[in-house]
């Protein structure tokens, strides 16, 4: 059987394939082929689309910052990561004051 994509457009259809947004309809409509053949691709190549995948994680972007509460510098995984762990430890932090309480789920 012939490849269904050429070299390039198998590339993008990693690429998009790695991103969750993208439906296998969709991936399918985009690269004129069915959805079937899109299953199919991504069950063959999944470790060339986990390559696509590694870079788009949340990147930690760690650096020093400053808590926002005691104003002391510590190392910071993530912008919004703002308090610093002895401030995380006491009472008043989930007590929901904090700007970024909600809708962060728990992620550190
Ligand atoms: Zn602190």
């Amino acid at each position: 059987m012939a490849s269904l994509l050429s070299k390039e457009d198998f590339n993008r259809f990693c690429k998009a394939a790695a991103r969750p947004w993208f439906s296998n309809s969709r991936l399918a409509k985009i690269f004129g082929i069915t959805p079937v053949q899109v299953m199919g691709l991504i069950s063959r190549h999944g470790s060339a689309i986990d390559e696509y995948r590694r870079p788009t994680r949340i990147v930690p972007d760690a650096k020093e910052r400053n808590c926002l509460m005691c104003r002391k510098e510590f190392t910071s995984e993530h912008p919004g990561n703002r308090i610093c762990p002895q401030c995380k430890a006491t009472a008043a932090w989930g007590t929901g004051e904090d700007y970024s309480a909600g809708g962060n789920g728990g992620w550190i």
